[in-house]
């Protein structure tokens, strides 16, 4: 393998880029010439001096039926797909569970096709693990976006023109996005209280001075990969009888709680939201999966009869592009570099990380999950 090509994203939302130029000069060091599609880092502020002046070309998108190696940050169009060489490796978030066509066709294509979000969570892969790089940035995000929507400020201040009280925080589903939540919210002054299905989280609340709520469900538990697992109807019952109280004085309610490859769980009802104050809000970081909160719509911000705001913005990190693509492409350079052996790419599918994450190869789909 010899040439990488970093495409620049189709989807007008998107902001991010695949590589920067610094980790494009690393990867040239392993020996890869690197080609970048002319504007593909602009909206994450790298421009095409930049990249070649770290040694990488500019190309046009054409060069996608050339390259050996071609990096993204979203799936490429079934059309797209077509058009790649047979024989190449393909590397972008291609969200397996719900596309499957596209994984059609690069078993079509006869290109092998590596899903960047199927790195398994193990300590040896943490430093491709773009699932947790981005997810970090959008429980950040989320919080800086609550702070900026609603209209009162969140630390306690005591000023001669009285003492103000610290907005109450309640973050549902502490995973990687969930956990930064919590941090953020503590260093702006907030009052913040969590919760999660796995008891193994109640630590890790507490370790940031969060306050961990106790709901009884019985046996939750999680996977062998740390996901949590699907509640009974039952369960969840008890769960939002659980939450009510702690909904409704809040003032900010941040949901993560997702479920891999499935629907995310409806943990905030109608009645929920209707019970809180006038000019809370909550933001849904589970949207795109279905939605945690009842009226959450993606990629709007609804307003409630009594007067919630609720954030449906799917993709929180691309709100601060440059350090996502920082973060995704040191991703997609430590994914080369550890395949990388005596200057050649090996795509070893007796290895853990790289069976985990190839979807398509040789002209089948290997994972019939996707099929
Ligand atoms: P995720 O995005 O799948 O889900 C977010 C959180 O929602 C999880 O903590 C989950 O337990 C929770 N959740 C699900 N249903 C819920 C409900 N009904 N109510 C409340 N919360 C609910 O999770 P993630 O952030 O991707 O993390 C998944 C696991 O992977 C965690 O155990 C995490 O510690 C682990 N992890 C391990 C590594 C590693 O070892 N390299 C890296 C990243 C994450």
């Amino acid at each position: 393998m010899k040439t990488l090509f970093v495409t620049s994203e189709k989807d007008p939302r998107e902001t991010r880029v695949a590589l920067t130029p610094s980790d494009a000069q690393k990867l040239a060091k392993l020996g890869w010439e690197i080609h970048v599609e002319s504007g593909a880092g602009a909206k994450a502020g790298f421009i095409d001096e930049d990249y070649a002046e770290a040694g990488a070309k500019i190309a046009d998108a054409k060069f996608a039926s050339e390259a050996d190696f071609v990096a993204g940050v979203r799936k490429p169009s079934v059309e797209d797909v077509a058009k790649l060489k047979k024989g190449s490796f393909h590397l972008s978030l291609l969200d397996p569970f719900n596309e499957k066509a596209t994984i059609k066709a690069f078993a079509e294509a006869g290109v092998t096709a590596a899903s960047f979000e199927m790195i398994p969570r193990s300590t040896i892969a943490q430093k491709m693990d773009v699932l947790s790089s981005q997810a970090n940035l959008a429980g950040y995000y989320s919080v800086v976006k609550a702070a900026s929507t609603i209209n009162r400020i969140i630390p306690m201040m005591m000023t001669p023109a009285g003492t103000i009280s610290p907005l109450k925080f309640f973050i549902v589903g502490v995973g990687v996005a969930g956990l930064q939540a919590i941090a953020t919210a503590k260093r702006m002054g907030a009052r913040v209280e969590a919760f999660d299905t796995r008891p193994v989280v109640e630590e890790q609340v507490k370790s940031l001075g969060a306050k961990f709520v106790k709901i009884d469900l019985g046996e939750t538990g999680q996977t062998e990969q740390g996901y949590a697992k699907e509640l009974t109807p039952e369960q969840i019952e008890k769960q939002r009888k659980g939450m009510a109280k702690v909904c409704a004085q809040a003032d900010v309610i941040i949901t993560t709680a997702k479920l891999f490859g499935r629907k995310a769980p409806r943990i905030i009802t109608e009645e929920m939201v209707a019970g809180m104050k006038r000019g809370s809000v909550i933001v849904d970081l589970a949207v795109e999966s279905g939605g945690n909160v009842a009226g959450s719509e993606p990629g709007e911000t609804v307003i409630t009869p009594n007067g919630v705001t609720i954030i449906g913005d799917t993709c929180l990190e691309a709100h601060v592009p440059a350090t996502a693509s920082q973060m995704y492409g040191s991703n997609v350079y430590n994914f080369i570099e550890h395949f990388t052996k005596d200057g050649e790419f090996h795509v070893d599918m007796e290895d853990p990380i790289m069976k985990s994450c190839i979807v398509a190869r040789g002209g089948q789909i290997t994972d019939e999950r996707f099929m």
